[in-house]
């Protein structure tokens, strides 16, 4: 039904954009609200989604009618699309310089990163001109927002019937794939960083280093009574803006959306008894449930960066027209909540940058990092708000993402069961001075440099305190996951002189970035390098990992123009 809109070649951002303005509605006069544009929802009567196209001429018109936006491209997917960013702030910036000049919180909000997952996309466009276009003071005034709408650009493109592309969905009939034209989920990706989007938009963190990250999502199934679920970073790492986030922030949300926009909204989760497997305790039988700590998920990654991650989850049973409107509500509470708590948020942005830098200078400052953590064993007892379904006569479908012979009735109810929230960490580790990487895993430096984690060079063969990693047991996952098969390692660290080859890499754990280096590097943490297959090459049973532990970084030897630092961490 919906058009397949093929995109040859690689456009110039500027021209395709100039290109659509011309063929634009002309001016006579100002512009007015009626010469404001829709979004594709909005002219459809909400049964129609954004194309690529329809988001670049949104986007354009709002340049041609004179926003006040800064416009860029984060960077291309596989196929060649230009990813585009918008910067809305008053008084204008376009660059992180300018940004950080202006010494507000800056806010990125993030769409569409599962493509058939839609209302983001279309909300924050709608969002985006409304507070542009508005005369009256907000949140402009206060924050630096980085809107980008259409982050899996080449999966939105990919149009099929919503019964086909999103099952669990209530329309519109014609959505995108939730994986990239890699067939990579991009929100599996944050570690490992195979997709061009995500090395494009781990480039956009370190250039702009947004205090708040957004991340825009439907829901994929339980039939609970929230418009929309939400959820902070959930890795114990996130000892910042994790903890700010689910602490403070949005339980202060969850209230305002509720008095102000008229939405119930809570923490995201499933009913156990719709996915089991979410808590251990094999005596509960009905509880609600989050989802996973690991940093593959861009909200769990940003809060280990030290910063406030949310993650946003509008009801998949809800029409779009409801889903766009509760997640505009969500988003709008959000920035007006940032704009309030600016001080208090950079001022955490700033703490969390500054600790690790203390680790070199005083061990009494050290603080443990968690690598690996479960989902906490004792939960709260809370009310959840869960929606009867009754049998139909028949094996019709009632409505789209309903399962065939059932119907929604409408009728929700409170049900007291556990809660399960949050995780705890199992394993933690204490920072060393420095992780060594042996001369010959450049591709992990690469990818340590990509993450904004700043990597010196020995020049000469030394030797310093430490620790290495004995391999006792190599565990292989038996099933394939984003192309990879998991690695587990068990073993243990032995003490003692360490000898480093010339030319092996420094990571200095006194940076900002310090924790996501001990996370990426550790080779017992659960979602690291090591995960991800990175070190395959060099894992033996019985043999040593390759990256040493260093206790005491002043005997190293290094040339006075050693290579470094974030400089190097654009995408390759
Ligand atoms: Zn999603």
């Amino acid at each position: 039904m919906k058009r397949v809109v093929q995109i040859a070649g690689r456009w110039p951002l500027v021209t395709a954009v100039l290109g659509f303005a011309c063929a634009g509605a002309k001016l006579h006069g100002p512009p007015g609200p009626a010469d404001y544009p829709r979004t594709q929802p909005e002219v459809t009567s909400y049964r129609e989604t954004s194309s690529y196209i329809d988001v670049r001429k949104f986007l354009d018109s709002l340049r041609v009618l004179g926003a006040p936006l800064a416009f860029g491209s984060v960077g291309k997917t596989s196929e060649g699309r230009d990813i585009p960013y918008v910067v809305a702030s008053r008084p204008l910036v376009s660059t992180p310089a300018a940004a950080k000049a202006l010494g507000r919180p800056i806010v990125y909000v993030q769409g569409n990163i599962h493509a058939g997952e839609v209302e983001g996309k279309e909300a924050l466009l709608a969002l985006l001109r409304d507070l542009t276009f508005s005369p009256a003071p907000n949140v402009l005034d206060s924050i630096v927002l980085i809107a980008v709408p259409i982050y899996n650009a080449d999966g939105n493109e990919r149009f099929a019937p919503q019964a086909v592309n999103r099952r669990e969905q209530n329309g519109p009939e014609s959505v995108g794939t939730r994986a990239n034209a890699q067939n990579l989920d991009l929100n599996r990706d944050y570690v490992k960083a195979e997709a061009p989007e995500t090395r494009a938009s781990l480039a956009m963190f370190n250039a702009w280093d947004p205090d708040v990250f957004v991340d825009l999502h439907t829901t994929d199934g339980s039939f609970h009574g929230y418009a929309l679920t939400y959820s902070p970073s959930l890795s114990p790492a996130a000892v910042f803006g994790g903890v700010y986030a689910r602490d403070s922030l949005l339980p202060l949300l969850r209230e305002r959306v509720r008095t102000r926009d008229g939405f119930e909204i809570f923490d995201y989760g499933n009913f156990i008894s719709d996915e089991p497997g979410l808590v251990r305790d094999t005596t509960v039988h009905e509880a609600w449930a989050t989802y996973d700590s690991r940093p593959r998920f861009g909200t769990n990654y940003y809060g280990i960066r030290g910063r406030i991650a949310i993650l946003s989850e509008a009801f998949s049973h809800d029409s779009l027209a409801r889903r766009i409107a509760s997640t505009r509500a969500f988003v709008s509470e959000i920035l007006s909540l940032v704009a309030e708590k600016g001080v208090a948020i950079r001022s955490l942005s700033a703490r969390a940058d500054s600790l690790p830098l203390a680790w070199g200078r005083s061990p009494d400052s050290l603080q443990m990092v968690a690598i690996r953590s479960e989902i906490v064993a004792t939960p709260r007892m809370m009310d959840v708000l869960k929606e009867d379904l009754e049998k139909t006569a028949d094996s019709s479908l009632t409505q789209p993402g309903v399962p065939r012979g059932e119907r929604r009735t409408g009728r929700v109810h409170t049900v007291r069961m556990p809660v399960y929230d949050r995780f705890i960490s199992t394993l933690d580790r204490t920072p060393p001075a420095a992780y060594v990487v042996a001369p010959q895993d450049t591709g992990v430096v690469r990818l340590l440099r990509l993450h904004g984690i700043r990597v010196d060079r020995s020049d000469s063969a030394w030797t310093a305190r430490g620790e290495g990693y004995v391999i006792d047991s190599i565990i292989t996952s038996p099933r394939q996951f984003q192309g990879h098969h998991e690695i587990r390692l068990m073993g243990r660290w032995q003490r003692g002189i360490q000898s480093l080859a010339p030319r092996s890499f420094i990571v200095s754990t006194a940076q900002p970035l310090g924790a996501l280096a001990v996370y990426l590097l550790e080779p017992e943490s659960d979602d690291g390098f090591t995960t991800w297959n990175l070190f395959d090459r060099d894992l033996k049973k019985g043999g040593r990992f390759p990256v040493t532990r260093i206790f005491d970084l002043s005997r190293r030897g290094r040339s006075a123009n050693r290579r470094s630092s974030a400089s190097s961490a654009q995408p390759q």
